[in-house]
């Protein structure tokens, strides 16, 4: 980037998990057959009215609450008013003066510090439908079908303000954001199904602070789609103005084959939206006594969750951050702690292979998770039984101690008939015995591996390493039993 800045600025859709959609009955399942989910009033067919889903709004104050916005106590529908084949009503209803929400912020860590992003604005619309393009993408498809299953589905739309520097700062504040709309439970924020886009507002200013224009980039449906087009433009901008060339304020696409963005048109072709107040529907008024119960039953969020994670637990900022993002973990985690196991230990085994198993999003009980820490901490079985353990958990949902019992998997600590099979595989090896005996240290590696076959794996490691190296001493031969 050289001698230039970047600014950039995110406007975010979210679709809100409501059971019926924006302001009808319709339901809003994902993934239905095309045109299953539609009536008149989503149609947008001449005579029909729209009335307003109380969920929908519940859930925008939600949204707003915790990204610490003024929830506006009147605010107002507008029609945005342009021609496209997804838009069967011609106009999109949403709001343009009068946000449900304003002047907000969220925090989260960028390497290390605590960093925040004003929330200029947040406000409620409805879901436009879904064209399907015969080709990859809307450039050189032959043609386009329309699903209007999405469209009136309810959206909040989220606008941060111009002053985000870098590409990854850009995708750590999306998956923050992304993760406290996930602990509010508004939405399941799934990029891959379209529940959560990103579009954003570039533009490089050189070192006297003068700044350049805005170019909108829009298509960004993965976190690394958003991190690659702000870099690539971030650069094309750089590049135009250090040849003395004028950036135009355009809308591009990121085109993810290419892995560039690509000019889709010229600010001055943008359309005149001639909004104006929904005559339709009456100015939204808000309670206090609703907006206070919104905000008494909202959730411990991720940024709290993390820095209690440190400080109650003693976990370390990545381990704590690890947790956070994957609430199934850190749930189980919370749960299993709350028993009385150890954070330290408990956040080993979850970040491991517990991890790895809840890949599906099943989780065995803290009951049963803290019964198998037990059992590994108190020496019952070791650690690579335990795993098996838990793959075994995982697979079958019984308890640690039905596995343990049906697998004879305790752990053998006797004394006298660990050193009974140690004698029997020195007595087998003899040889390889006199080679350890004038020096091949290497070799114990091998009769550990002898003794740990012959008891199937379930001689304590520990002790068969110290009781081989007492038996390999020169001279030394057990009289097992007669001790
Ligand atoms: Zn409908
Ligand atoms: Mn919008």
């Amino acid at each position: 980037m050289g001698n230039y800045e970047l600014t950039i600025g995110l406007e975010i859709h979210v679709e809100l998990a409501t059971k019926s959609k924006m302001f009808c009955g319709c339901a809003t399942t994902f993934g239905a057959p095309p045109n299953t989910q539609c009536c008149p009033i989503c149609l947008g067919l001449p005579g029909t009215l729209p009335l307003l889903n109380r969920t929908a709004v519940e859930y925008g104050i939600r949204a707003g609450l915790a990204l610490n916005c003024r929830i506006n106590p009147v605010s107002e529908f507008a029609r945005k008013n342009y021609y496209y084949p997804d838009l069967p009503k011609a106009y999109q209803i949403t709001q343009h003066d009068k946000p449900l929400a304003e002047n907000g912020f969220l925090e989260y860590f960028l390497d290390g510090q605590l960093t925040k992003t004003t929330i200029t604005r947040l406000h409620l619309e409805e879901e436009v439908g879904k064209s399907i393009h015969s080709g990859d993408s809307i450039i050189g498809s032959e043609y386009s079908s329309i699903d209007y299953n999405r469209a009136g589905i309810p959206l909040i739309e989220i606008v941060t303000a111009p002053e985000i520097a870098s590409p990854k700062q850009a995708r750590v504040f999306l998956e923050q954001l992304r993760l406290t709309l996930q602990y509010l439970g508004v939405s399941d924020c799934k990029m891959e199904n379209g529940s959560l886009r990103c579009d954003a507002n570039v533009s490089v200013r050189d070192i006297e602070g003068n700044p350049g224009e805005k170019v909108e980039i829009k298509n960004l449906n993965s976190f690394r789609a958003l991190e690659r087009a702000l870099a690539y433009e971030g650069e094309r901008q750089a590049v135009l103005l250090s040849q003395g060339k004028q950036v135009l304020r355009e809308t591009r696409t990121w085109d993810e084959k290419a892995q560039k963005t690509v000019r889709m048109r010229l600010k001055a072709e943008a359309p005149d939206y001639r909004y104006f107040p929904e005559p339709d529907l009456p100015p939204l008024e808000l309670e206090q006594v609703w907006i206070h119960e919104i905000a008494s039953s909202l959730p411990e969020l991720p940024l709290a969750r993390e820095e209690r994670f440190q400080k109650a637990y003693g976990l370390s900022e990545y381990d704590a951050g690890v947790l956070v993002r994957a609430p199934h973990l850190a749930d189980v985690f919370e749960e299993t702690v709350a028993l009385g196991h150890s954070p330290k230990l408990t956040a080993n085994w979850v970040l491991g292979d517990f991890a790895r198993l809840a890949r599906q999003g099943e989780v065995v009980s803290a009951q049963h998770f803290g019964e198998l820490l037990e059992l590994v901490s108190s020496g019952q079985i070791n650690n690579n039984q335990g795993k098996a353990v838990l793959e075994e958990m995982f697979a079958t949902g019984a308890s640690p101690r039905e596995i343990v019992q049906k697998k004879g998997l305790t752990i053998i600590q006797d004394l006298g008939f660990l050193k009974t099979v140690i004698q029997e595989a020195l007595n087998e090896h003899s040889e390889l015995v006199e080679r350890y005996r004038s020096g091949e240290d290497r070799l114990l590696g091998f009769f550990v591996g002898q003794v740990m076959r012959r008891t199937g794996g379930r001689a304590e490691p520990v002790l068969v390493n110290k009781l081989l190296a007492e038996a390999l001493q020169p001279g030394r031969n057990w009289e097992p039993h007669k001790e």
